[in-house]
């Protein structure tokens, strides 16, 4: 009956080292998702972030559609 040598883990310490694995970083999350548009004028495809102006970058149109959604999506330039 040695009760000495039985180590109680210690729940006081800080030092959690079973971190996720490094490297995972999701670029999608800082950078926001990325659209795919086109140019209702030229019908050029562009792929837009959420920051990024919605514009065309051949003819300067700013009415664009949303490729993913059938809808039309019209921006208004102010
Ligand atoms: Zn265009």
């Amino acid at each position: 009956m040695s009760r000495e040598a039985y180590q109680v883990p210690s729940t006081s310490g800080g030092a959690y080292t079973g971190s996720g694995a490094p490297g995972a970083r999701d670029l999608s999350l800082s950078e926001g998702p990325l659209m795919q548009y086109i140019c209702s004028d030229c019908a050029v495809k562009m792929s837009l972030r959420k920051n990024d102006p919605i514009r065309c970058k051949e003819c300067g149109g700013r009415v664009l559609y949303k490729e993913r959604t059938k809808r039309m999506v019209q921006f208004e330039a102010r």
